[in-house]
This record gives structure tokens, C-alpha cells and sequence, in this order.
């Protein structure tokens, strides 16, 4: 089925221009087509930063209490639409169906958070050494931002973007990932249908090397956040970050660290919700299972129980791990696998196809033990659920493993010696670090961002100053006549 109006532009929907086709497919059952369209051209790329930039001074204009109250009727409506948003995720994305509804209603919480911020994204008044002179620092929009996204949370990663750069005054071209559009158009249509003025956000799908391009070198562009992969991050840093601001939040390959006094219980439960939860394809997830060699059959022993026992099927039947996104992950997941067994680790867990599941990209939650952190199953950021122990001997052999790949967003490390957890977090390589929890998952009001090759480490996002990435700070020394 071809579907019409996946491009938003200037408060218009329209079709895709370009001869890229994008076809979604249903991951649990790749025959069934979920939507097929026309891509965006490059022309309407540009005009969709166009009328962004037509709308900027508008938008920036209007009293935060009017953008204020516009993202919380934002929030109301995709409550009201929970089910519609979640079983659309399910279907394109292919998580399980309670998952998608917990995004959904994050992405609520998310327009209800950011929507404060309209009215509380304030400066300050500083003392001056002259008292004639008053001092203070004031922000404003960046102006057009460009909002680009992955397929893996694709309603929690956009809200976030969009409700932070929208209640500090931006317009935005958004450009979602071509394997979750329908999630996104509809997103947009509820920004639309709560009254979002003509320009101030504009959808464009399509293929990231023309109009993801485009999106992020026009010249009228004056900020880009980007989530999605080390390479394609850097890429845009590398083009567009001495110009404007860019703020990337990109891979991980994240450890989570376990000593002889931990609640093995406890560290085998988060390691299976970190590596196996959204069938491992969080940038969060769980990848190296750093274990001190004195508990390291045990805990193995527990996670292999525990990832054994999984569910796996359709989203919509609501198991505890639905399929891939696409074939080109299902692939990669399988690759990966053999280059593991190749290196000489021990598949100690799963690796397969689940019996009589051949039509869809499922596939078995994997572990492997005998990992060493030279491989490149223990270097390599997977994005499946595969999870490589690795036994080391000591704190500190857990702390420079944890610290020997490029990536570095989270970590944690379950332990019941608080003073070792204070010293790991001071000592590991991570953006969000955990202690006695999952390396997964994070709160809204708390900052989220990666180090190393994980980020730009620009500004963070999330959390009470997220708004710091969508604005200008000025100073002003301020002397009356
Ligand atoms: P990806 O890099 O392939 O794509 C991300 C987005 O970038 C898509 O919308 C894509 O179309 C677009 N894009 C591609 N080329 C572009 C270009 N030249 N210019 C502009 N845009 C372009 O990533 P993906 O496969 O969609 O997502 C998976 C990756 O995202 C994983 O590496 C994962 O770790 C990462 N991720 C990171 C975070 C985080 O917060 N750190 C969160 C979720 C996912």
C-alpha cells in the first residue's frame, strides 16, 4: 500500500518529491508491508528550512505562556492516543507492545516537562564590581534547529528534542528515522492539530545522505541535534560544528561490573534487562558483563538461566523480547555472532534463530563467556541482544577494561561496598553511571549524555538544563545614562 503526506511543511502535508522509495516492513513478519512512500527531495528539504527560518522570529516572539500551554495540550493529546501511538510503534519498530506503551506515555511526561521550561529557561542577575553598572546574562533561541533521529526509542527521542527546542523559541525540521516514520508523522499531526503555527515544525523523511545532508548544512540552519550512530554523528560534527552548534548523542559498548560482594541475584536480573530489554537496542544496553572470576560460574550460571526462560515473539503478543528493527540489523546481529565464535569466545547461551520463528528477525538473547577485551565482539557496539562476559581479577582490572573501548556513555557496577562504587564512578569512562542498577534507562529530569566517542559532550540532554544546547547566553553590562 502506498501512503500519501509523510512530508510536513510549512503547515502543509504532502508527498515525498524524491524517486527514494521507503518501505517499511513489519519485523515480526517482513512479507507484510507496513507503509510504502516517496522520500523527500533535497528542494524540499530546503524548503522546510525556509519556512522554518520564515517562522523563527514569530515563534520566538510569542509569550511563553502561549508555547507553554501548547506543549502541555501536546502532552494531553498523545495520552488520549496512547493506544493508536503504541500499536503504530509496535508494528514499524517491533517492540513489545507494554514497552511501546510505557514510550508513549513517557513521551506525555516529556511535552509536560520541557513545557515548564518556556517560562523557567532563565538567565542571571550577577553581581558587577560597578555600582552604576548592572550585570546580568539573559538566553535566546538558537533559531532553526535541525532535529535528527534513530529508530530505537522513536517518540521519547524526538519529544525531547522537540519539546526543548520549541519551548525555548525554535522552529525545527525534524527528520526521523525511514524505519519509524508513521510514529513520527503522527507525532507531528498531534503538534498540528494542537495549533503549532505554519513553520515552526516541518517533518522530512528521507534518506539521510540527501536530505540528512541538506538538513544539517543549509546555511539558514543554526543548530542541530543529532542521536543515532557514532559514524553518522561525526560525520555531521565533522561537516557543520565549527560553523553552528551540534550536539550528538551517539554509540555505546557499556559495561556493567560485578564483584565478589554483590547481590548476584540482583546484578544477573539487571544484566538481562540491560543486554536483552528492546532486544538489546538501547544505546544503553548492557554489552560487557565484567565479572570477578571468583563469582563468575555462578553469576553465569544465573544470567543463562534467566535469558533462557525469555520470551521472544510478535510485540503485539507482548513477550519479554520482540525481533529486530530491520533485516539489516537481524544481519549484523548474526554476524557478530560468528565473529565472536570466530575469535574463540564460548557461546555459552542462545546464537540462533528461535525454533519455528524463521519468518521474522528474532533471534535467541546470546551469551558469550572466554570474551577478552581486545575482541571486537568486547570493542564494537553490537545493537542486539548479545552480551559478552568478560572475567577480570580485581577492581581495578574491572575499572581499565570498563575504560578500554572508545565509547563511554553508561556504565554501572553492583557491589556492597560503597566506598569501591564511589571510586567507580570517579574512575569509569561514562556519561550516566549506575550503581547497583541496570545500565539502561534514565529519568527526564536528570541530564543524559555520553563521553569519548559516545558524545560531542556539547551540552547534555534532558534534566533541568537541557535548554542550555537550544540557546544563546548573553551577558550584559548595563550602565544607566
Ligand atoms: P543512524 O546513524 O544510522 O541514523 C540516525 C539518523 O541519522 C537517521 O534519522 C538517519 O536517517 C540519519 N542520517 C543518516 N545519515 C545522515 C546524514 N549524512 N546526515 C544527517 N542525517 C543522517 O543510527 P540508527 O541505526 O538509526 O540508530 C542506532 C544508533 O543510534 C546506535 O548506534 C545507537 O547506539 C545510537 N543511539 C544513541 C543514543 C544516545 O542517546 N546516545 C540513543 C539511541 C540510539
Amino acid at each position: 500500500m502506498t501512503d500519501t503526506n509523510f512530508q510536513y511543511i510549512d503547515g502543509e502535508w504532502t508527498d515525498g518529491e524524491s524517486t527514494d522509495e521507503i518501505a517499511v516492513r513489519n519485523p515480526a513478519a517482513p512479507a507484510e508491508p507496513v507503509v510504502t512512500f516517496d522520500g523527500a527531495s533535497r528542494a524540499q528539504a530546503v524548503r522546510a528550512v525556509t519556512a522554518a527560518d520564515d517562522a523563527s522570529e514569530e515563534w520566538s516572539n510569542t509569550a511563553p505562556s502561549e508555547r507553554d500551554s501548547l506543549l502541555y495540550d501536546v502532552a494531553d493529546r498523545i495520552e488520549a492516543r496512547q493506544e493508536e501511538l503504541a500499536e503504530t510503534l509496535t508494528r514499524e519498530e517491533g517492540k513489545p507492545i507494554s514497552s511501546s506503551r510505557g514510550e508513549v506515555g513517557r513521551a506525555a511526561e516529556i511535552f509536560r516537562f520541557f513545557a515548564g521550561y518556556a517560562r523557567s529557561a532563565t538567565g542571571d542577575t550577577i553581581p558587577s564590581n560597578d555600582p552604576d553598572t548592572f550585570t546580568y546574562t539573559f538566553r535566546e533561541p538558537l533559531g532553526v534547529v535541525t532535529i535528527v533521529t534513530p529508530w530505537n526509542f522513536p517518540i521519547a527521542t524526538p519529544s525531547w528534542k522537540l519539546a526543548t527546542a520549541l519551548s525555548t523559541g525554535n522552529t525545527v525540521v525534524f527528520k526521523p528515522s525511514s524505519e519509524t516514520p508513521m510514529i513520527a508523522r503522527l507525532l507531528v499531526q498531534i503538534l498540528d492539530e494542537a495549533g503549532v503555527l505554519d513553520g515552526v515544525v516541518n517533518l522530512v523523511v528521507g534518506a539521510g545522505s540527501t536530505v540528512g545532508d541538506e538538513l544539517t548544512t543549509n546555511e539558514r540552519v543554526d543548530g542541530v541535534s543529532f542521536t543515532g550512530s557514532t559514524d553518522t554523528g561525526q560525520h555531521i560534527a565533522d561537516t557543520v560544528a565549527d560553523r553552528i552548534p551540534v550536539q550528538t548523542e551517539m554509540g555505546g559498548k557499556n559495561p556493567l561490573v560485578v564483584l565478589p560482594d554483590a547481590d548476584i541475584d540482583a546484578a544477573a536480573e539487571a544484566a538481562i534487562g540491560g543486554a536483552f530489554g528492546g532486544t538489546g537496542q538501547a544505546c544503553t544496553a548492557t554489552s560487557r558483563l565484567l565479572v570477578h572470576e571468583d563469582i563468575a560460574d555462578e553469576l553465569t550460571e544465573a544470567v543463562v538461566e534467566r535469558a533462557e526462560s525469555l520470551t521472544i515473539g510478535p510485540g503485539m503478543e507482548d513477550p519479554d523480547m520482540g525481533p529486530a528493527v530491520s533485516a539489516g540489523e537481524d544481519e549484523s546481529n548474526f554476524h557478530y555472532i560468528d565473529v565472536a565464535a570466530d575469535e574463540g569466545a564460548t557461546l555459552v547461551s542462545g546464537g540462533d534463530r528461535p525454533a519455528e520463528m524463521e519468518s521474522g528477525y528474532f533471534i535467541e538473547p546470546t551469551v558469550f563467556t572466554d570474551v577478552h577485551s581486545e575482541m571486537r565482539i568486547a570493542q564494537e557496539e553490537v545493537f542486539g541482544p548479545v552480551l559478552s562476559i568478560i572475567e577480570v581479577g580485581d577492581f581495578e582490572e574491572a575499572v581499565s577494561v570498563a575504560n578500554d573501548v572508545d565509547f563511554g556513555l553508561s556504565a554501572s557496577i553492583f557491589t556492597s561496598d560503597m566506598a569501591r562504587a564511589r571510586a567507580f564512578t570517579e574512575q569509569v569512562e561514562a556519561g550516566v553511571i549506575k550503581v547497583n542498577g541496570t545500565t539502561t534507562g534514565s529519568q527526564i529530569q536528570l541530564p543524559f549524555g555520553g563521553m569519548k566517542a559516545s558524545s560531542a559532550e556539547t551540552q547534555k540532554e534532558m534534566g533541568q538544563r537541557a535548554y542550555e544546547f537550544y540557546t544563546h547566553e548573553k551577558v550584559v553590562y548595563r550602565t544607566d545614562p
